[in-house]
């Protein structure tokens, strides 16, 4: 199913068949019309693994990589693998290595996260992933654990401008993102190809990913720049309705349809996703 003959991808969201729904949610994505989505790892910790290196990442990003499989079995379309280290796990790691001005337990800090970026890099290579996570703090943090985060986040674009891949971002809350842009930028990697998660509409200087609420929803169709949608849907049983379902992208594409945004759906679902993750997407 598609809605009204448009192929519909939700951009960001979680499938976690131990902690929520699992393919019962992408089901549901399914039934409103949904055909394409982006499934990104949990957070490490949030499926049970304390990441000291690189290869602690392997066990999180497998269990992503058998969802999507899954996933990909119930749509029409295919869901699509984007790997990496939840930016928070900074804040996670010092609370092992010694706090925030312990500059050993920083620069370790720092290590372990691109460690887990270098192994989400490889199954980007291996095609079985199409982009990479990083990022910052959402939260305020100390200045070594801001600094170690942004370096996290450049390697995620170096790493990104090598292997060609998008990169997916979790940061702060906020509208201008030149610095981010700038950053990448000097890492080689297209700033287009950046794509700020959980964006509002008036997010610039990198990709926007809208938050599908309707308000937004038309304000990012109607102001003519490029964007994704996306739920963030984070399939936790215990915290449900803490954002939006899986249903919400395809009622959203089904009313902005009904408004005419047609061009806007195309860019959104069909032409976007593939200049910017090199997919294909057709139904
Ligand atoms: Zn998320």
């Amino acid at each position: 199913m598609t809605v009204q003959g448009f192929p519909v991808l939700d951009n960001h969201c979680h499938i976690d068949p131990r902690n929520g729904d699992g393919i019962d949610a992408v089901r549901r994505f399914a039934d409103r019309g949904g055909t394409h989505m982006c499934i990104v790892n949990k957070p490490s910790w949030s499926l049970g693994v304390e990441a000291d290196e690189g290869e602690d990442f392997r066990a999180v990003f497998e269990e992503t990589l058998g969802v999507v499989e899954e996933a990909s079995e119930v749509l029409e379309g295919e869901a699509f693998a984007v790997l990496g280290a939840h930016p928070a796990l900074v804040s996670r790691l010092l609370g092992r290595y010694g706090g925030p001005q312990n500059d050993e337990g920083v620069q370790r800090a720092e290590e372990v996260m691109k460690a887990g970026l270098d192994v989400a890099a490889e199954y980007v290579e291996e095609g079985r992933a199409v982009a990479l996570k990083s990022g910052r703090p959402h939260y305020d943090v100390q200045e070594p654990t801001w600094k170690a985060s942004n370096n996290v986040m450049q390697h995620a674009f170096e790493l990104g401008a090598d292997i060609g891949c998008a990169v997916q971002l979790h940061t702060e809350s906020g509208e201008d993102f030149s610095d981010i842009r700038e950053i990448a930028e000097e890492a080689g990697i297209d700033p287009d190809r950046v794509v700020k998660h959980y964006s509002s509409p008036a997010v610039s200087a990198v990709q926007r990913s809208v938050l599908a609420r309707e308000e937004w929803a038309f304000e990012a169709a109607e102001d003519g720049r490029d964007f994704f949608l996306e739920t963030d849907y984070i399939d936790d049983s215990e915290r449900p309705g803490a954002v939006l379902g899986t249903r919400t992208v395809p009622k959203r594409v089904d009313a902005l349809l009904d408004a005419g945004h047609d061009a806007a759906v195309e860019r959104a679902c069909v032409t976007l996703p593939e200049d910017v993750y090199g997919v294909e997407i057709s139904v």
